[in-house]
């Protein structure tokens, strides 16, 4: 929100551009007087490099980056190209174009988050906009709410049937110069991700030590100084191996978890199908959202699947937090306790990440229910995704164990 109106509010070249540079200086220059090695000398030379330029800002950093490309064969036209394009951006921000910018940014940003929109945009009937992630947001407030969504403008209602996207203006953000993320200096969108990922002195970058245990995460423009400093080369071999130690162990559990898959699917029993979750209100005096599938039959019993957010929170459309957990009942009767180890995975038609994690319980006719358990989305986002949509659509997997 803040981001937005910052860029809207300030000169978007001139200032940020201008004094983003100088800043990097000193903090280059500080880190590396802290550890005044030769190697880090030397290294304050080739990080320092890039942030000299302060007046010049962005059109001088791409300078001396193109300068620094030059010993590679095949980069330099391109890296010219741009160079000569950031600067005619720059330029252009500088006498005075700039203006039509900052209007544009208040015409086309979300009127929920104020931000200008990253990917999809939606447009309520009476036109006004909202961002994919608003838009999924206050459909999934409703959701929980059970209210019918309404647009917080105009109030009328919202729906992903109703609501449609606005390709112009999608189109248009994307030709609009947007912040990086880490630098907070403004660049045409064709060239950000390139900056973002591999020029800005600011992103976040790990020790190259990494690898044998440092956790140091930070700005670019100190990694060469921690790495000159970075303790970790210098342990001995003992120490090296605790931590080595360390790493293997959750790279052995998550190999644990696919060989489980693995042999599981050598199993004689196994059955799966897509299950439908139906969003449902139970009817205690401050009703409930909670998800139910409809009887469906797996390894010829019959089941049914419960799901419920935030292990039914009173208030979870007051958190931010998403989560949704999940119970598996059995409901027809067994004649034998029926072992079973149980896997939800994403359907055939959505495109929700969940990590597989499998449970397992054994039924019987007295114990015909699982505890809830966590359903393993990646993250709140997500979840608002599936709560969003109109039904939930997972694929169970029943592997019956026979001893
Ligand atoms: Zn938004
Ligand atoms: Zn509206
Ligand atoms: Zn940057
Ligand atoms: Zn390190």
């Amino acid at each position: 929100m803040s981001g937005a109106e910052e860029a809207g509010g300030g000169g978007p070249a001139s200032g940020p551009a201008g004094a983003v540079p100088a800043g990097v200086g000193v903090g280059v220059g500080a880190g590396a007087g802290a550890a005044a090695g030769p190697a880090a000398a030397a290294a304050l030379g080739e990080a320092a490099g890039p942030g000299l330029p302060d007046e010049a800002g962005l059109a001088g950093a791409r300078q001396l980056q193109l300068q620094e490309a030059a010993g590679d064969p095949d980069a330099p036209p391109k890296k010219r190209l741009r160079a000569a394009e950031a600067a005619e951006a720059a330029a252009a921000a500088a006498a005075g174009s700039g203006k039509l910018e900052e209007r544009l940014y208040s015409v086309l940003c979300c009127t929920v988050c104020l931000d200008l929109p990253k990917a999809s945009v939606y447009q309520c009937t009476n036109g006004h906009l909202m961002c994919a992630g608003c838009f999924i947001h206050l459909l999934a407030d409703a959701r929980l709410k059970e209210e019918q969504a309404t647009c917080p403008n105009c109030r009328c209602e919202i729906s992903k049937s109703l609501c449609c996207r606005n390709l112009a203006v999608e189109k248009a953000v994307s030709e609009l110069p947007s912040e990086c993320g880490f630098c907070l200096r403004q660049f045409p969108r064709s060239l950000l991700e390139r900056h973002q990922k591999e020029e800005c002195q600011d992103r976040v970058t790990q020790c190259k030590y990494k690898r044998i245990g440092c956790p140091w995460h930070g700005p670019f423009h100190e990694l060469t100084v921690h790495e000159a400093a970075c303790a970790h080369p210098t342990k001995t071999g003992n120490e090296l191996m605790e931590i080595l130690d360390e790493m293997d162990q959750s790279h052995r559990k998550e190999m644990q978890l696919y060989n489980s898959i693995f042999s599981l699917l050598s199993f004689e029993k196994i059955g799966y199908t897509e299950v439908q979750f139906r969003p449902y209100r139970t009817d205690d005096f401050i009703t409930r959202l909670y998800y139910e599938t409809p009887r469906f039959t797996v390894l010829n019993q019959t089941w049914v699947l419960k799901a419920r957010v935030n292990d039914s929170e009173r208030n979870p459309n007051l958190s931010c937090k998403r989560t949704l957990s999940f119970q598996l009942l059995l409901k027809s009767k067994v004649t034998a306790p029926l072992e079973c180890s149980f896997l939800l995975l994403k359907g055939p038609y959505d495109d929700v990440r969940i990590s597989p994690v499998i449970y397992h319980f054994v039924f019987t006719n007295e114990s015909n229910e699982t505890d809830y358990v966590p359903l393993p989305i990646i993250d709140s986002v997500e979840c608002n995704k599936l709560l969003a949509a109109k039904n939930i659509n997972l694929r169970l997997f029943l592997f019956q164990i026979q001893k």
